[in-house]
């Protein structure tokens, strides 16, 4: 019988010796939740996305949902939001009771289009999420112009993008607010996780309140003030980190610029590569930016679109490449389909765009070998299915 080939993915965590060992040292402590190791960990992640404050919370959809809190948003509010990303970039809009508003992408990078952002706004527009979709950073510069024009709060979901800049400037300090996600496929992993990070410190304390049910003092807090009383001054949510998740998020932001490095290396090769294979191309780059690779996409020639770009994601599945498609333009989604009525046609390039991309696996310990077996399977299929 035929061996199965090892399964290769398309993105996955790097966990190590002295991971395991800062876990293990909370476990011994007296703190698991609400301890040293939360804002040991905020502190280092302000640091290193360039904000003033970060404030951590159980996951990226969380961070997304309170940064809509933070800013006020609710019932009646709009926001606009690419139509190309994954569901809770829109999501955490409709949890507050707002409406979010589809905006279609540029052709090439497939990052929100700040003047298909700007045609969207109305009078109830309060907001725009901007996603660095795939790691690489949208024009931020158009999109600060465009929020404060019209008065608007700009939020990124910066969950692909922990670690890319932007006119040399990191991702985290070009937004109001910044949300990261630490699910073991992003950059860096805490089992589940996320975080919004900010220069206002209004915003980070209102995230903060709203992640411990809305109450102004956190349990450590208290036991140091030697009291019982806390206060709670709005509805909250139980979105905490734990100090165990905190300390394990710490020991991986140490390796993370060693791993931007990798990814960054493995993205080289892969332009290299496909520019050799017929049928596919890596997505534009764009200047004065350093792409963080959370995802590589590669584009299917057009003559691929749709039933091709299937049989090319099922030979690769078949040997053992886990390839992926990200993502399905939100506004396709039958859930958003009869909630806003939104089908085919809202955002032209978006659902283009989406019949001919494939994400290639990309994950710092991707080795050269491995990427090489995905190369070859790919331009195998490609050969297939285009012949
Ligand atoms: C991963 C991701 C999220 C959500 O993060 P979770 O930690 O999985 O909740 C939100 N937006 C985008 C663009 C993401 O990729």
């Amino acid at each position: 019988m035929e061996e199965k080939p090892r399964f290769i993915p398309y993105a996955r965590q790097s966990v190590d010796a002295a991971d395991r060992a800062a876990v293990a040292e909370v476990l011994s402590s007296d703190w698991l939740t609400t301890g040293p190791k939360v804002a040991e960990f905020e502190a280092a992640l302000a640091s290193f996305c360039g904000a003033a404050e970060a404030a951590v919370v159980s996951n990226g959809t969380a961070a997304l949902h309170l940064a809509m809190l933070a800013l006020g948003l609710g019932p009646g509010d709009e926001v606009v939001v690419p139509a190309l990303t994954f569901a809770a970039t829109a999501n955490c809009v409709l949890y507050v009771g707002a409406t979010p508003v589809f905006a279609d992408v540029d052709p090439d990078a497939l990052l929100l289009d700040p003047a298909r952002a700007g045609e969207k706004i109305t009078p109830r527009t309060r907001a725009i999420i901007a996603v660095d979709y795939a790691g690489q950073p949208c024009d931020w510069d158009a999109l600060r112009d465009l929020a404060a024009t019209r008065g608007l709060a700009l939020v990124a979901d910066g969950c692909h993008a922990l670690g890319a800049t932007y006119g040399g400037r990191p991702v985290g300090s070009l937004a109001d607010l910044t949300c990261f996600s630490f699910h073991p496929v992003k950059h860096i992993a805490t089992g589940e996780g996320g975080a919004v990070a900010t220069d206002r410190p209004d915003l980070a304390g209102a995230v903060r309140r709203l992640r411990n049910h809305g109450v102004t003092t956190d349990a450590r807090q208290r036991e140091e003030a030697g009291t019982w009383f806390y206060a709670m001054e709005e509805l909250g949510f139980n979105c905490r980190l734990t100090d165990i998740q905190c300390a394990l998020g710490l020991s991986q932001l140490k390796k993370l610029p060693a791993w931007l490095a990798r990814r960054r290396e493995l993205a080289a090769r892969y332009a290299r590569f496909l520019a050799e294979i017929p049928g596919a191309e890596p997505l534009a780059l764009l200047p004065g930016r350093e792409h963080a690779w959370h995802l590589y996409v590669a584009q299917l020639a057009p003559e691929l679109a749709g039933e091709g770009r299937r049989r090319v994601f099922d030979a690769l599945r078949a040997a053992g490449v886990g390839v992926n498609v990200h993502y399905v333009p939100v506004h396709l989604h039958p859930y958003y389909r009869r909630r806003l009525g939104s089908g085919e046609g809202l955002c032209p390039r978006a659902e283009a765009a989406y019949q001919r991309i494939l994400s290639l696996p990309m994950y710092p310990g991707l080795s050269d070998a491995d990427q090489e077996r995905v190369v070859e399977v790919l331009a195998g299929a490609l050969r297939q299915v285009a012949g």
